[in-house]
């Protein structure tokens, strides 16, 4: 059985956390098809270190190495004995088959390396929009993938065990230029959302959490822009942010968090700062400029009121 090594730099948590939230298959079910080494949240047989040793001295091979957190070289967050999250993964890096970055921390950095100054605080193969973090842009593993990116504040659990199964069945997995899954990260937040014939026929949301209208006029909605299929698998298998009325806030981008002002949409002159992708400035404004002249009768009545 192929097996998989979990360790941790600065992190919170939330993607393991996010990850005992798995369905289909269940937590306890990708543990019966990819043996656990070790993994700090639940492992009690073996300290880390222990197997370390097993695999420097060749007694171990290890198959997948998961990292969640963002990695850093200094000593302050030494993980096992003296050594760094950064020297670890350099000790591991030619000795296993994949190196997946879980969650946006491992992959770009996020609030770890934003709240710091020091610029060794880094994602595994990006520092945000930079190519190349602890390892160069043109690393690779002894698979032949580079490092594999999920991300997302957290991931979600799906994003993860549908990745680690396709490689468990020798399916190929190709990468867009973050190095996300593209089967996965191809689509939008935007697709699939239940607002989006709000979109179209521009109507804006009030209020968060109300049940009508688009969040991307007022609301900083970030669906339009955002890599992620929060909108295809859903969270729980019911739900996201965008469906309950909560703003996308771009938690899968490279460049999560450093924009500012969440929750409003920045405008030039009433005109969006930045507009869905694809689209030109002037396409976008000829379109919603005919859509606004056309008043959706259904649409601008509160949802339990129409027939
Ligand atoms: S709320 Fe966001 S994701 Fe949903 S339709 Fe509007 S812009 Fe798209």
């Amino acid at each position: 059985m192929k097996n998989l090594l979990w360790i941790q730099g600065l992190s919170c948590n939330g993607n393991t956390q996010s990850l005992l939230n798995a369905e289909n298959p269940y937590f306890y079910e990708l543990f019966q098809k990819v043996e656990l080494l070790y993994h700090p949240s639940f492992s009690y047989r073996e300290n880390l270190q222990t197997v370390l040793k097993r695999i420097d001295s060749d007694k171990l091979k290890v198959n997948f190495l998961v990292v969640e957190g963002a990695v850093t070289s200094d000593m302050k967050f030494h993980r096992t004995g003296n050594y760094t999250i950064a020297q670890i993964l350099q000790k591991l890096k030619d000795k296993v088959d994949y190196i997946i970055a879980a969650g946006n921390c491992a992959s770009f950095g996020n609030i770890p390396a934003t709240l710091s100054c020091n610029p060794d605080v880094t994602g595994l193969q990006f520092r945000f929009t930079q190519k190349g973090g602890l390892f160069p842009s043109d690393f690779k593993t002894k698979s032949g993938y580079p490092i594999i990116n999920i991300p997302g504040c957290p991931m979600h659990p799906a994003w993860f065990t549908q990745t680690i199964i396709a490689l468990l069945e020798g399916r190929k997995i190709v990468l867009d230029s973050f190095n996300r899954p593209k089967e996965l990260f191809m689509y939008l937040s935007h697709d699939g959302c239940i607002r989006n014939e709000y979109f179209e026929w521009k109507v804006e949301g009030e209020e968060f959490g109300h049940k009508e209208g688009c969040l991307f006029y007022n609301l900083g909605c970030r669906g339009p822009m955002t890599h992620a299929p929060c909108n295809k698998i859903l969270w729980n298998g019911i739900s996201s942010k965008t469906r309950a009325g909560m703003p996308c806030i771009g938690c899968t981008e490279f460049d999560f968090p450093l924009r500012r002002n969440y929750f409003e949409t920045k405008k030039n002159i009433g005109i969006p700062e930045e507009v869905p992708l694809g689209v030109t400035k002037r396409a976008y404004l000829t379109i919603t400029g005919v859509a606004k002249t056309f008043k959706n009768e259904r649409l601008n009545k509160k949802l339990e009121e129409t027939d």
